[in-house]
């Protein structure tokens, strides 16, 4: 191999691990010398992104990684519910009645992850019990699982004033505990209902009509994006593509009988 070939493929292994860096995150990197006497005798830690106090809720990349890690230690779902305790840690805990952890089965192949609570929830404590909710459960029906078969959370655990869309900073502070819901869950796919749910969990800002329809990869689960159950609420012609999406969910799942299969057309 001549010397051009050799550093060409540095570079394109160099490019491959930073873009894959970039999808669990990382914004920049910083690189330092150390003079040769500062040289740690230990090999150096690997620079991963610059942290300030503006970033120190934001999950780092070494924690994104353990989450990918099937060897590292999982915490279970009450231990993750008791690190939240009665959070304070984002500006959405001054408006909230209720802290909306997640529900179902711990141990669940399908995990449907949403933005954040709502009116109904947030006084209820349980993810997608409002009109969204009961549109959920009724495609969950459709696909031929119960709803305690599944696991339901959100990005973030308290409701925005007035069902506003989650704030970057709120996603940043509160989808650490997403993040460990998944692990603890491990679960074979995870459906992500709208783009505030995509961007966090594949750390994308690509629009959702360019992510739904095929799977993604978070860790070892597969990762589909549809509209969110509200969307469908308002505008009926997102039924027919989310339904598309479920298919592919179901397929992939080895459910191929789900009611609205056998029905022909979708029964929600
Ligand atoms: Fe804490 Fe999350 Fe609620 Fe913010 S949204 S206060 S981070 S639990």
């Amino acid at each position: 191999m001549n010397l051009h070939s050799e550093l060409k493929e540095i570079l394109d292994e160099l490019r491959r691990y930073f873009e894959s860096q970039k999808i669990l995150g990382l914004e920049s990197v910083v690189l330092s010398y150390p003079r040769e006497e500062e040289k740690p005798k230990a090999p150096m830690k690997q620079p991963t992104r610059i942290q300030d106090d503006k970033e120190k809720s934001v999950i780092k990349i070494e924690e994104q990684l353990d989450i990918f890690d099937q060897s590292a230690k999982k915490i279970t779902l009450e231990e993750i519910r008791e690190e939240i305790g009665d959070c304070t840690r984002c500006k959405l805990h001054q408006v909230r009645t209720n802290i909306v952890f997640g529900e179902g089965n711990p141990k669940a192949r399908l995990v449907f992850v949403g933005e954040g609570p709502g009116e109904e929830e947030d006084k209820q404590a349980r993810p997608f019990v409002g009109r969204a909710g009961q549109l959920l459960t009724k495609i969950i029906t459709a696909m031929g699982f119960k709803r305690s078969d599944v696991y339901i959370c959100n990005v973030v655990k308290c409701r925005p004033p007035g069902n506003r869309t989650p704030e970057p900073d709120e996603t940043g502070t509160c989808e650490q505990f997403l993040f460990k819901q998944l692990r603890a869950i491990n679960p074979e796919v995870i459906v992500c209902l709208g783009s505030v749910a995509a961007q966090s969990v594949l750390k994308t800002k690509e629009r959702l009509g360019n992510l739904r329809g095929k799977f993604h990869s978070y860790g070892r689960s597969k990762v589909m994006v549809t509209y969110h159950p509200a969307a469908l609420l308002r505008n009926p012609g997102f039924k027919k593509p989310l339904w598309d999406d479920m298919q592919i969910v179901m397929k992939e799942m080895g459910v191929s009988k789900g009611v609205g299969v056998s029905k022909g057309k979708e029964q929600f």
